[in-house]
């Protein structure tokens, strides 16, 4: 269950909603106090506003640390609140968005934090491509492939989603570090996952790694 806690009843309620559609048991609260509550009801990812009417989002952040060092909080905050922000990531949020953002942006980076646990894995494979992450290749139909090292990266960070679309900005804060709104990577990263394309389909086979128009890149057999 995912246990959103937002005093904005209108997006709170829009968010379950979503949530609920993509197939996640959902809750939401509106205040500090009731989310206090409702951490008898074990979710498994807390969403939390951090302008709370009865306090501040950080205090619920710290009760639910006290109780768990594990569970997944994602903050949601307003632009203004910067340092706030900084504020949540000290005080162990798993991961903030800036409101307002887009809910599809939102629901792949929760699928990521609840599939966290699963991350140990170091070897994939995706069709006739074997990716290994201890030694660094990558080949298909046993060919290995010719790539430099930020292209790896791209490569393995792309299997290590399960098909899951990566948006841009997971690929910017993930391969690149950068973590601003300001800096579009946009180009760097077309540029990339063209030259990663091309190296894959070098030996043949079909292809794997597909732009998803508006959004990001996922790699998976198939369209
Ligand atoms: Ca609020």
């Amino acid at each position: 269950m995912i246990l959103v806690v937002e005093d904005d009843r209108t997006l709170s309620e829009s968010l379950c909603k979503g949530l609920s559609e993509a197939g996640y048991s959902c809750r939401t609260v509106h205040s500090r106090k009731e989310a206090a509550d409702a951490m008898e009801l074990l979710p498994d990812l807390i969403i939390l506003d951090l302008g709370l009417p009865d306090g501040d989002g950080i205090a619920v952040l710290k009760m639910v640390r006290n109780r768990s060092a594990e569970l997944p909080v994602i903050i949601t905050t307003a632009r203004s609140e910067l340092s706030s922000r900084l504020k949540g990531l000290s005080s162990g949020a798993d991961d903030y968005m800036v409101k307002p953002y887009s809910f599809d942006e939102l629901l792949a980076r929760i699928r990521i934090q609840l599939r966290h646990f699963e991350r140990t894995q170091t070897r994939w494979e995706i069709g006739d491509l074997v990716i290994d992450l201890p030694s660094r290749t990558a080949s298909r139909s046993g060919q290995v492939l010719d790539l430099t090292p930020r292209e790896f990266d791209l490569l393995a960070y792309m299997a290590s989603l399960h098909g899951e679309v990566a948006t841009r900005q997971m690929l910017q804060e993930s391969i690149w570090k950068v973590r601003s709104n300001m800096t579009s990577m946009d180009n760097v990263i077309d540029v990339h996952a063209s030259r990663l394309r091309q190296k894959l389909g070098e030996f043949g086979g079909v292809p794997l790694l597909h732009t998803v128009r508006g959004v990001g890149l996922v790699l998976k057999e198939g369209k």
